[in-house]
């Protein structure tokens, strides 16, 4: 057995492992572990410094998760946008594609908490070929995103067999992959892997750290070796209460994550959904980060500040306001806040009509 599946298989899935280790009273969480399902493995729970730390936050359950009425199960309507299981059809030229349903670590926090990890989440071999059946038969996808669950914990066998039937649509441009496992479980990116991975170019991979102590020699590791093959690393991060909402701990971890070749690409506001009430932050806290980073740090670093709109209206970008007016004359403002003036160019009339014509598209 690999490092890594010895890991996964070490598990603390039960509020009761954590009473010897940490000495809290797991009694009230056992309830929230049944609704949503619990699973930190050893090499996240080593990141944990002390109870209720940033890494605690993500990984272990809370009563809060219980009290949550405000937000809906699936707030972005995925199940409405699915014209086959586990596919998601939002955007015109790119689809998500839910190919596992277990992940490394169950996040509080998850987008898709209403399944993943439970029994309401059934892939197959025949969801994955009608998925595939559905990509072949529309040639407007030239990107697909795979995830889950956690992609890569597939076996590598059966994670080649879905990239070779992506790479033999011909439609097919770009394959991204959506992972947490350089973060939560590093061990998992192995050298057979990354040299599988390396032979479906062009394939990105976007991870997701939320904290600059995730940010470890072994994550570092993962992340060079898929470098190394050529991989573009991306990083998505969630805003979380408790967890990265100030923004000098925001610059920390897009200032690591450059130095271990990973571009910050997303810091999404929390979607609203149901059991992570607690977790989300006013939107006023997500554009001051914003505003904490560009220009204040290498703007390689800066990423866009979206919301995911609720009803699956996909995501939305949220600037400070830099614009201040917009005519014969563009006021800016700058990083410091101090007003410049462009004289702004008149725009000629047949691009006006082209890009009219483009847009209906
Ligand atoms: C996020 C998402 C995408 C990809 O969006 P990009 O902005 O291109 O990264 C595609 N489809 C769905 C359903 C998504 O949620
Ligand atoms: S790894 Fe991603 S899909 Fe899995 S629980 Fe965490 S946020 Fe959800």
């Amino acid at each position: 057995m690999e490092t890594w599946q010895k890991l996964l298989q070490e598990s603390i899935t039960r509020p009761g492992d954590l009473t010897r280790r940490f000495g809290v009273d797991p009694r009230p969480l056992e309830q929230v572990a049944e609704a949503y399902p619990m699973r930190v493995n050893p090499y996240y729970l080593g990141l944990i410094k002390q109870v209720g730390d940033p890494i605690w936050r993500q990984a272990v359950p809370s009563e809060e998760e219980l009290q949550d009425s405000v937000c809906p199960a699936d707030p972005l309507e995925e199940e409405n946008q699915s014209p086959v299981p586990n596919l998601v059809h939002r955007y015109p030229d790119r689809v998500l594609f839910l190919v596992c349903s277990e992940c490394a670590m169950y996040c509080r926090f998850c987008t898709r908490k209403r399944k993943v990890g439970g029994e309401n989440m059934v892939i197959t071999r025949e969801t994955i070929e009608r998925g595939l059946d559905y990509i072949r038969s529309k040639p407007e996808i030239r990107d697909v995103i795979l995830s889950g669950g956690d992609p890569l914990l597939l076996s590598d066998e059966r994670l080649e067999w879905i990239l070779k039937g992506l790479r033999a649509i011909p439609s097919v441009e770009i394959i991204r992959i959506g992972t947490r496992v350089p973060v939560v479980l590093p061990q998992r990116i192995t050298p057979a892997l990354v040299r599988m991975l390396r032979k479906f170019h062009p394939l990105f991979l976007n991870t997701h750290f939320n904290h600059p102590d995730e940010i470890t020699e072994t994550s570092a590791k993962a992340c060079g070796r898929l470098a190394d093959a050529g991989i573009p690393l991306g990083n998505q991060s969630v805003l979380l209460r408790g967890v990265n909402d100030d923004p000098a701990v925001m610059k920390r971890l897009m200032q690591k994550l450059l130095s271990i070749r990973v571009k910050p690409y997303y810091i999404y506001q929390a979607d609203m959904v149901q059991g992570t009430d607690h977790f989300r932050t006013s939107v006023e806290e997500g554009i001051e980060i914003i505003r904490a980073l560009r220009g204040h740090t290498s703007g390689m670093g800066v990423p866009a500040f979206v919301i995911d709109a609720p009803g699956g209206g996909g995501k939305i970008p949220l600037l400070p306001d830099y614009l201040q007016s917009l005519g014969e004359q563009v006021v800016l403002k700058n990083y410091l806040g101090e007003s410049y003036t462009y004289l702004n160019a008149a725009r000629p009339v047949e691009t006006e009509r082209r890009s009219a014509v483009n847009d209906r598209d």
